[in-house]
């Protein structure tokens, strides 16, 4: 077991570069830069109101966004139930080729539009199963559907077209010195974009940015790491409804647990994403509940998403 973890420890810092979700802006910008930065709207999504009401003295009345956020804040996912754990037979990990590391993580994502589907629809939204994307860092143009990645993360999530589109760099999983614990972080890497594809499917990742309004940088980034400590969250949830077919338990399960503390902000520069401490925390308890309900970042302290 030690020996394990310390070769986890070794390539730990991998495990820094969390994937993300490239709908919002790469740089934290301002709220009408944000509203441009997202403009196909979900299909449960209702048309934004235009706030037209006056105040009694006749001035126009500040702009309510609540309306737009509650949704964020209290949004029927949280109240959705469990994941249930699908009926999934994972094939023998295979992350020695491109073309390996695709066909695995479309198994992966196959039970997660599995899993995650019934959840959506109780959530008052509907699924489309997302697309996934190998690409290679070096060259990226060489994979249109991934072009333009970001430079400070190893996976990330948009929406393009149609569908919503997950995309990994190849060289992050290749040539590991532990294939378990690559395989381990490789389904935890798909778990958390598929985590988007939610946040996505339900309205969540249109709305969130909304929350940006009137706030500072440091309020701005606040809000980005909800968005993100959400999409761990929920791919915690997921992972743990479906421990059996995943086989998360014992040894395999400690090396899950220790690479999820060790996914944070302390490995970047940038404030983005969450603390290791805090992703630990909302990792580890969703995977013991398996439900989104233990997903609402939005409304958590701020001590609990720093
Ligand atoms: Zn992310």
């Amino acid at each position: 077991m030690l020996r394990r973890l310390e070769a986890v420890i070794a390539i730990g810092a991998l495990f820094g570069l969390v994937g993300c979700a490239r709908t919002e802006p790469v740089a934290v910008v301002s709220p009408t830069s944000i509203q441009a930065a997202t403009p196909t709207p979900t299909p449960t999504r209702t048309p934004i109101p235009t706030p037209t009401r006056r105040s009694t003295s006749g001035r126009p009345a500040p702009t309510d966004w609540s309306n737009l956020t509650d949704p964020v804040l209290h949004h029927k996912l949280y109240s959705a139930g469990k994941v249930p754990a699908v009926r999934c037979a994972l094939p023998q990990p295979n992350l020695t080729s491109k073309a390996a590391m695709v066909a695995y993580a479309k198994v992966l994502v196959g039970c997660m539009d599995k899993g995650w589907a019934p959840v959506v629809g109780k959530s008052d939204a509907v699924l489309t199963p997302p697309e996934v994307f190998a690409y290679s860092s070096k060259r990226p143009a060489a994979t249109p559907e991934c072009s333009d990645p970001p430079t400070t993360s190893g996976a990330f999530y948009h929406w393009s077209g149609l569908t919503g589109k997950i995309c990994f760099a190849v060289e992050r999983y290749l040539g590991a010195d532990d294939p378990v614990a690559n395989t381990i972080d490789f389904q935890r890497m798909i778990a958390h974009e598929y985590g988007h594809h939610v946040q996505r499917s339900v309205g969540i990742l249109t709305l969130y940015t909304e929350l940006m309004h009137g706030k500072s940088e440091t309020g701005q980034l606040e809000v980005l790491r909800r968005k993100e400590l959400q999409a761990s969250c929920l791919g915690a949830a997921f992972l743990g409804a479906n421990k059996a077919a995943f086989r998360l338990s014992g040894e395999r399960l400690e090396i899950w647990r220790y690479i999820v503390q060790h996914v944070g902000d302390e490995y970047g520069e940038v404030r983005d994403h969450g603390s290791r401490k805090n992703h630990g925390y909302w990792s580890i308890r969703a995977f013991g509940s398996a439900n989104p309900a233990s997903c609402n970042t939005f409304t958590a302290p701020a001590k609990r998403v720093s």
